[in-house]
């Protein structure tokens, strides 16, 4: 069972409303995460019980829980909205995994809330899968993200386009603390508030800076932002929804809505069915994250100096400062997937120079990466994958060569760096459809191949071969993922 120690409604009254869900008549456990169960400290056939169907659906209350629904306001595709808050979402409580790491269990889909609007409050079977799905692939490639250690059925129909079968997903994160959780206490300009929540954010996810100037913390927050999501860049992964109230403090991937990995490279790749002007394409996430970055600023002015110019002037010079520590990560992302320990001046050249190429070859991102390592020890597997034109690729590769020669190792030492650093296996989004289309006819083999597969993603054996291969283009060209409302 789960001690809980609830900081958050301790601390943060003003911030929730205490919640309940609704009850479901015939829940069922549909998956469960034993690895992340472990590290929660909770024995694997202990969760596989009805006692557990029924905490894991809302339908009773773990002892130590006190479910709240949490408040907070949010950019949406640049609209600030000063009242979203958990719609279908309830905080049970923080619990301390086996690391010590306090980690909040929330449950996604269990119901309507204080803050619904007009939502129903609940969630689709396949959405909840689909997020189980991403986050278990993005954490197994080493990209900080909440995670998922259970899906309930809930026996109930929910109603979207057509009925679909109903699912609380149970959401493992280091909190769910957001920009917009600070919008929320910016726009009703509650400075008790303020300060109560920043410091409870800094003894939570940047203890080190207890004490310091609040203009600390914003510069934490911005190194951690630009660290994600350089490795987002470095997986090909788009987010879909980098709204305010998607982005947590904590530096975790959150809200796995209409994501997508891409196949072949594009900077303009956009998969969500609901950001049509491409706002939250896949090149524009850096530039995005500091938009986003800039909302967090302008909530925490009043704590960044007592004049408010003075704040400004602080909190725009930090702003100014993501795109030098996006870059930063970003090169040291770059330098890794292209095999590199020492640093040089042309080193960010040569990896804008091998995006052109796959972009002019329209190569698949990971594959074309992955190859690398076989080209290093003087193999072709990259030629076959630039099916457009190859002329960037063949002056690139002579470059990189050259380049891999001052490394001054031996090639099969970089090799074996490359196949640890670039994944043979991603949730291509035609294997993720495949396998939530045969769960939602009731077939969960499909899915759990393929998450067995995204569990070892750098492995080369026959689980994962098969799940490597892009997608035939006439299905990447149209493909779209909807918001998993
Ligand atoms: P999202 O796009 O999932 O990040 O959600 C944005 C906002 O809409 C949040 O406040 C959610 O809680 C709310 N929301 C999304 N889906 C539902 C739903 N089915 N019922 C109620 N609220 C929802
Ligand atoms: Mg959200």
């Amino acid at each position: 069972m789960f001690t809980f120690d609830n900081s958050y409604v301790r601390e943060l009254e003003g911030l929730y409303v205490f919640g309940c869900a609704e009850p479901k008549v015939a829940p069922r456990i549909s998956r469960l995460n034993y690895s992340l169960a472990e590290e929660l400290g909770l024995a694997p056939d202990e969760l596989d019980s009805p006692a557990w169907a029924q905490y894991l659906s809302g339908n009773a209350v773990a002892p130590g829980s006190q479910p709240i629904a949490q408040a907070y306001a949010g950019h949406q595709f640049g609209n600030f909205v000063p009242q979203l808050g958990d719609g279908r979402a309830l905080l049970l409580g923080e619990v301390f995994d086996g690391s010590g790491h306090r980690r909040d269990i929330q449950l996604k889909g269990s119901g309507p809330t204080a803050f619904s609007r007009n939502g129903d409050g609940k969630a689709a079977l396949g959405p909840m899968l689909r997020e189980y799905l991403m986050g278990e692939a993005m954490h197994r490639l080493g990209i900080a993200t909440s995670r998922a250690l259970a899906v309930v059925e809930t026996g109930e129909p929910v109603y979207r386009e057509t009925a679909l079968p109903g699912a609380v997903l149970t959401r493992v994160a280091a909190s769910h603390i957001r920009i917009g959780t600070f919008e929320y206490v910016a726009a009703r300009s509650d400075f008790p508030l303020l300060k109560r929540l920043a410091d409870y954010t800094i003894a939570r996810h940047y203890p080190e800076l207890q004490g310091q100037p609040y203009i600390e913390f914003l510069r934490a927050f911005s190194m951690r932002l630009a660290g994600l999501v350089a490795q987002w860049m470095g997986a090909g992964f788009i987010h879909g929804v980098m709204n305010t109230d998607n982005m947590a403090l904590s530096g975790e991937t959150m809200d796995y809505g209409p994501c997508a990995f891409m196949e072949h490279y594009d900077p303009l790749a956009v998969f969500s069915s609901i950001d049509r002007r491409g706002r939250y394409a896949y090149g524009n996430q850096p530039a995005i994250a500091q938009w986003n970055l800039a909302r967090f600023a302008e909530a925490l002015l009043p704590l960044l100096d007592e004049d408010g110019e003075r704040a400004v002037e602080l909190a725009t010079q930090e702003v100014d400062a993501f795109a030098g520590h996006y870059r930063g990560a970003w090169l040291s992302v770059m330098r890794r997937k292209l095999g590199l320990k020492r640093e040089e001046e042309e080193d960010a050249s040569l990896a804008d120079g091998f995006l052109e190429a796959m972009l002019a070859g329209e190569a698949d991102h990971t594959l074309a990466w992955r190859s690398l390592a076989d080209a290093a020890e003087g193999g072709e597997s990259l030629f076959g994958l630039f099916v457009g034109n190859r002329e960037k690729l063949d002056a690139w590769l002579p470059r990189w060569q050259a380049r891999l020669a001052r490394e001054e190792r031996l090639r099969d030492g970089i090799a074996a760096d490359l196949r640890r650093t670039n994944p043979f296996v991603i949730p291509r989004n035609y294997l993720v459809e495949e396998a939530l289309e045969a769960a939602s006819n009731g077939n969960m083999e499909p899915f759990d191949r393929l998450l067995d597969a995204l569990a070892e993603p750098y492995a080369e054996n026959d689980a994962t071969r098969s799940y490597a291969l892009p997608a035939p283009r006439e299905h990447t060209a149209c493909y779209q993922t909807f918001c998993g409302t």
